[in-house]
């Protein structure tokens, strides 16, 4: 079932709310960097991919890597609203034996399509799949989450020449380009602009959208699939944090943990809790 408008933005605010939740209660994670792609994960999840939460290994769906895997509890919360596994895991988050690790681990979480959290390796990975679905004759669609930091890994650029070389035109990236990274802003640590130049010399369809807004990803990601013997990357621009004013744009919630009343406050700007 797709899920418009609306509904989409409700949604997200529960998403926004279990990760600030989670990572309270976990005593440690990555809120801002979850916060960044809200809108990209409940626009995946909950209109544009091809999958069945009662079927998770359906060879043909459509997958997702997180390659930003330290954003997991967005992911972890999306997957609990779809059915994958019970809300109640996530509460478990990071703790000794659970299903919800700090970084996705495909091996014990139902719906992690890969394991992920090493930074830079997710569009290879992607690739991987989207090639072995066009010599099976799937006609699925792989999807990659980048950090706008990890960019600056190799790795990125080796798997970007490679998709063009491979023309597959079924992996489609988003990066959140929130211009932050751990170590501080991206622009002066190593400088990704001019970046959607970038990638279009690496010869991918190129977009660039507010990252925020569910209806033009769900609009670039329909472009995308029109586009043929080309990868597609959807430069989302993002704040890192959205959605908790006092958590936009700051940096010091890449990892840390709200105290008691920044969770209260935090609830109460994404509108408290369910009645
Ligand atoms: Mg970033």
């Amino acid at each position: 079932m797709t899920i418009k408008g609306d509904n989409l933005s409700k949604i997200a605010d529960e998403l926004r709310k279990d990760v600030m939740k989670m990572v309270h209660n976990a005593g440690d994670g990555h809120p801002g960097p979850s916060l960044s792609i809200v809108e990209i994960i409940v626009a995946l999840y909950f209109n544009i991919m091809n999958i069945n939460p009662q079927f998770a290994l359906w060879e043909e769906r459509d997958r997702l890597i997180l390659s930003k895997g330290h954003a997991c509890p967005v992911l972890y919360s999306a997957l609990a609203r779809k059915g994958y596994f019970d809300l109640e895991k996530l509460h478990s988050l990071r703790k000794y034996g659970s299903i919800l690790q700090g970084h996705p681990d495909m091996k014990v979480t139902p719906g992690i399509d890969f394991t992920s959290g090493s930074l830079g390796n997710g569009i290879s990975i992607g690739l991987g799949m989207a090639v072995a679905a066009k010599l099976k004759g799937h006609n699925n669609y792989v999807y990659v989450i980048t950090g706008d930091g990890e960019l600056q890994e190799g790795i990125i650029w080796e798997a970007a020449m490679a998709a063009t070389k491979f023309q597959a035109d079924n992996l489609i990236v988003f990066v959140d380009f929130n211009k932050l990274q751990s170590g501080g802003t991206v622009e002066e640590i190593s400088a990704l602009n001019p970046l959607l130049p970038k990638w279009k010399s690496f010869g991918w369809h190129c977009q660039e959208v507010d990252g925020h807004d569910t209806a033009l990803l769900i609009d670039a990601v329909s472009r995308a699939k029109t586009v043929k013997d080309q990868p597609s990357v959807i430069i989302c621009h993002t704040i890192k944090g959205k959605g908790i004013s006092f958590m936009e744009g700051d940096n010091s919630w890449h990892k840390r943990v709200p105290s008691d009343l920044e969770l209260k406050k935090a609830i109460e700007l994404l509108g408290g809790e369910d009645k």
